[in-house]
């Protein structure tokens, strides 16, 4: 017998009245781990109920009581640490040596920065001859978060964070392929002393999702997930005007000059593309690279892919290339593939399915690399979400500039060059959200993340977020007689 979860709703696992549940798989086994209750309308009803109560006393409460709290929960998911990561790899599929350094680490850091701001959003107020308006930056009510599947506790940090700092509630939905991380958050929450209420789960598919974008009662919609997804979130939530914020796919560049340091560019591609087995929003699964460069990055990524990747246990600490979280994401990743080599990029690297000792059973893909590809393939054009780089060829700063942007997403990129002039020069002109200079793939909390063109709308992190989770009030204050042509 499978253990089953229900939905947490003010405080506590509450049961649904129809009884319908759905599988959640370890991607690394291909076993069903666990059960989960959906959240059908009896659960839906007091979902929304509860985020009523939960925002009535968390918006009341001085923002430093809210601060505390959220420390507080801080302290708890660092202290659960490891316990956590490996919910998390199992959920996910993802090494342990990442979700232990990373997942929930990351997570925690944005609720500490937004508990360090709690206290300090602050309106203004100018004269205006006697009379005077003052503004107020007030929470929004009660907002929902939908969560992708690839970092499922660190988006719901990242989307209740700046949320409840603000004094929201907050409705979240996990992916239904992994649930666990945001349940377990909302029972740090609980045990960190925050009102029942302000930090409900419900689970189900998109059905769930969308009943959440368009429900009057929630003012603001958090989204992760694909573009198309997100275009669907926000259809929905324009029938009540909702506040969004879009966090969506990428197919960002690498751009690796002439200059750049060889093994560094290495680094950043291998990192952007075979971290997190390539699950990852912002991976540069474009490397653009200089001929001059070109043979010599070429060789030494061969040589590092072959020798530094171990596909395995997730759970086994040695392993640094998971498996892919589904079987069908496993075939429609391996079909790009097949893609590639039809439309003529040469196979450089990898390219199959693969079944390691330690996980026979699990949905993994070997790193894959293809060369001697141009603009106009599938696998250079769409987002697939997998260990799969595409490396091209560039001989002019212009050429790659006009070839980075030629995309209609726009959410990272990233540039290697030891020149600081050509770097800015460069940055400015990319069309992108998060540009990386000599680097790839850090997202600290105090940095702004989202996307340009289709990858987005708003902004997650930084101080900038505040400002996505509340609303202005500007109140007049009439000082003289109120003159009257009535
Ligand atoms: P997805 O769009 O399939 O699902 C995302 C979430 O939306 C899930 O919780 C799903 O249940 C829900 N959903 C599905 N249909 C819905 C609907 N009609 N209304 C409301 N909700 C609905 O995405 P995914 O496969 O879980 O995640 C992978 C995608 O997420 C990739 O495109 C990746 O680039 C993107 N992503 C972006 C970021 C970012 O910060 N920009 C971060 C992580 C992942």
């Amino acid at each position: 017998m499978t253990q089953c979860y229900r939905n947490y709703i003010h405080g506590k696992f509450v049961d649904n009245t129809t009884g319908e549940t759905f599988e959640v798989i370890n991607p690394a086994t291909g076993e069903v781990v666990y059960e989960v209750q959906v959240a059908d309308e009896t659960v839906q009803q007091a979902a929304i109920e509860s985020a009523r109560k939960g925002f009535a006393q968390w918006s009341a409460m001085m923002p430093v009581e809210r601060s505390r709290i959220l420390y507080k929960a801080v302290a708890l998911l660092r202290e659960q640490n490891d316990e956590l990561a490996r919910l998390e790899s199992i959920d996910t599929g993802k090494p342990i040596q990442e979700t232990i350094a990373v997942d929930i680490v990351t997570g925690a850091d944005a609720i500490e920065f937004f508990a360090g701001l709690a206290a300090s959003i602050e309106g203004n107020q100018q004269d205006l001859g006697g009379d005077f308006y003052y503004t107020r930056r007030e929470p929004l009510g009660i907002c929902a978060g939908i969560g992708a599947w690839n970092y499922p506790i660190q988006i719901a940090c990242w989307k209740a964070a700046p949320a409840l700092a603000c004094g929201n509630s907050m409705i979240f939905k996990p992916s239904e392929e992994t649930p666990m991380g945001a349940m377990q958050l909302a029972q740090v929450f609980t045990r960190a002393g925050m009102p029942d209420g302000v930090f409900n789960v419900v689970h189900g598919d998109g059905r769930v999702g969308a009943w959440l974008a368009e429900h009057e009662a929630i003012a603001k919609v958090s989204f992760t997930g694909e573009v198309g997804t997100g275009k669907k979130v926000m259809a929905a939530a324009s029938n009540t005007l909702k506040d969004v914020t879009m966090e969506l796919g990428g197919k960002s560049p690498l751009i690796v000059f002439q200059d750049a340091d060889i093994e560094e560019a290495v680094s950043a591609a291998m990192l952007g593309n075979f971290y997190s087995q390539g699950e990852v929003c912002t991976n540069c699964t474009r490397v653009f690279v200089h001929e001059a460069v070109f043979d010599a990055f070429m060789q030494q990524l061969l040589e590092r892919t072959q020798n530094n990747i171990i596909a395995g246990d997730p759970l086994h600490p040695d392993t640094n290339l998971g498996a892919l979280i589904s079987a069908k994401h496993r075939d429609l990743v391996l079909d790009y593939i097949e893609q590639g080599k039809q439309e003529g990029a040469t196979l450089a690297y990898g390219g199959s399915a693969i079944q390691p000792h330690s996980a026979p059973g699990g949905y993994f893909v070997e790193p894959t690399i293809f060369t001697d590809c141009s603009d106009d393939m599938t696998i250079v054009k769409q987002e697939i979400f997998g260990p799969v780089m595409s490396v091209l060829r560039f001989s002019d700063e212009q050429e790659v500039i006009q070839r980075a942007n030629n995309t209609s997403y726009g959410l990272a990129a990233g540039l290697m060059t030891r020149d600081v002039r050509r770097a800015h020069r460069v940055v400015h002109q990319l069309q992108a959200g998060i540009c990386w200079v000599n680097s790839y793939g850090a997202s600290p909390a105090e940095m702004p993340v989202g996307g340009y063109k289709l990858s987005g709308i708003g902004r997650e992190n930084g101080i900038e977020t505040l400002k996505h989770f509340t609303q202005l009030k500007a109140v007049y204050l009439g000082m003289n007689k109120l003159e009257s042509p009535f």
